[in-house]
């Protein structure tokens, strides 16, 4: 029965039998036992499936992978320890040294670090490409050895918004995957699979987890990628891994199956980056309530942006929502029923200034996170951004006396006024 997405928040992923726990249990076990070898040689050669060691896979993880999963509408889906996890898999998956991948230069400023710098001394080349170039700027970048494109749906922190499907359209002709890191908008928001993304990855220590509790990553695969009909640029999916006995995986798994199976036989296998089946379980109960958190931070992050743009102390404010940002059409499109609890916005008085309110914040914690259920802020100068001078700063759109500001679920007017009394004389 075709569900609502708020009821697959509440119940998906996992259907208890007659008589079991109605939660998923936690299996806190890094092994299981069999009664005879062949039937875990079975397991070790993919031909059977089941759980022999939860580097490869656990239940728990694998119930809550299935929520994401069905979340998003995708055909599979895997969990990692980190965000950061989530994003190198699903490019290293696809891509090794000798390859190309365009990125959006509008992407998490990790997310930047791993392409650029770690992932480029592993042989694989980047380009960044401004989100709003022309169509025949995106089709010059690509080049016979680039493996996918990789976009981010709402930038953090500058909130710019992906044209998904504009994107898409040009990796598919040029055959290769979009994969879009989807964790500010979160599929209640946003579901890019609709919009022609082929993968999806999230840092689900943002909105999914929502609680400031867990740091985890997930990947999600639409299964819409025939990676057959371009089995010359993926050899990893469509010829026979030797360290598997052979197995061709776009073969023997096929669309929905084969980039997951690929990426947990091969990656976790050799990588070992698995999130603890407790912080699972912890990530899951944040999933419940993750369509009833979207709508309140939505909602607060309007009014909050609202009340900042009338405040004569206030030089500008940066959030989708608003009718004067620069991706506000792409917001409408992609984004209709909101964005995300994310502002920027940029105090008059420069960096004195900013430090100062900052300083008088109550209700607001200084904090270097986001998307969290309590209500944070961070001043990108003197703390992710502070090694940097003034000039460096502008040359990265972060001027002295931007604030990020991350609405939580609270009373909506207690952030207001405790932002009042911060903007006081
Ligand atoms: C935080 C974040 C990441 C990295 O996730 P971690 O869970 O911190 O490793 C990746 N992408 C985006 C958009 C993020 O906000």
């Amino acid at each position: 029965m075709a569900q609502h997405i708020e009821t697959t928040c509440v119940q998906g992923g996992y259907t208890p039998k007659n008589g079991e726990p109605r939660q998923i249990p936690i299996v806190q076990s890094t092994t299981f036992k069999y009664d005879t070898i062949q039937g875990m040689a079975q397991l070790f050669d993919l031909e059977a499936s089941g759980y022999f060691y939860t580097r490869l896979q656990n239940p728990t993880n694998d119930a809550v992978a299935a929520k994401i999963a069905a979340l998003e509408g995708g055909t599979a889906a895997m969990l990692t320890s980190s965000g950061q996890a989530a994003t190198f898999y699903s490019v290293f998956n696809i891509a090794s040294a000798g390859d190309h991948i365009i990125a959006s230069a509008a992407i998490y400023g990790g997310s930047y670090n791993l392409f650029a710098v770690t992932m480029k001394k592993m042989g694989i080349d980047f380009t960044f490409i401004s989100p709003n170039c022309t169509d025949e700027e995106l089709n010059a970048a690509f080049r016979p050895n680039t493996k996918a494109v990789f976009g981010e749906t709402i930038a953090n922190p500058s909130l710019v918004i992906f044209d998904i499907e504009r994107f898409a359209n040009a990796a598919h002709a040029h055959g290769v995957p979009l994969i879009v890191d989807n964790t500010f908008a979160t599929p209640v928001n946003c579901r890019p699979f609709e919009w022609g993304a082929d993968i999806v990855v999230h840092s689900t220590t943002k909105y999914m987890d929502g609680h400031g509790a867990c740091v985890g990553g997930a990947i999600v695969d639409s299964g819409r990628f025939d990676w057959m009909a371009h089995a010359d640029r993926f050899p990893g999916l469509c010829t026979p891994d030797e360290s598997y006995h052979g197995i061709t995986y776009a073969e023997k798994f096929g669309l929905g199956g084969a980039y997951i199976t690929k990426a947990t036989a091969q990656l976790m296998r050799d990588f070992g980056s698995i999130p603890s089946p407790q912080n699972a379980f912890l990530l899951n109960l944040g999933l419940e309530s993750l369509h009833v958190r979207m709508e309140r931070h939505c909602a607060n992050a309007m009014a909050v942006a609202e009340f900042l743009s009338d405040h004569p102390k206030v030089e500008r404010v940066i959030y989708p929502g608003l009718k004067n940002h620069p991706s506000y059409n792409l917001a409408q499109k992609y984004l209709p029923h909101g964005s995300c609890g994310v502002i920027s916005f940029e105090i008059r008085g420069g960096r004195k200034a900013a430090e100062t309110f900052m300083s008088r914040l109550q209700t607001a914690a200084i904090e270097t996170h986001v998307a969290d259920a309590r209500t944070c802020c961070l001043h990108p100068a003197s703390t992710t951004h502070r090694q940097m001078n003034d000039a460096e700063l502008y040359a990265c759109g972060i001027t002295p006396a931007l604030i990020r500001y991350s609405c939580g679920i609270e009373n909506v007017e207690d952030l207001i006024a405790d932002l009042d009394q911060a903007l006081a004389d």
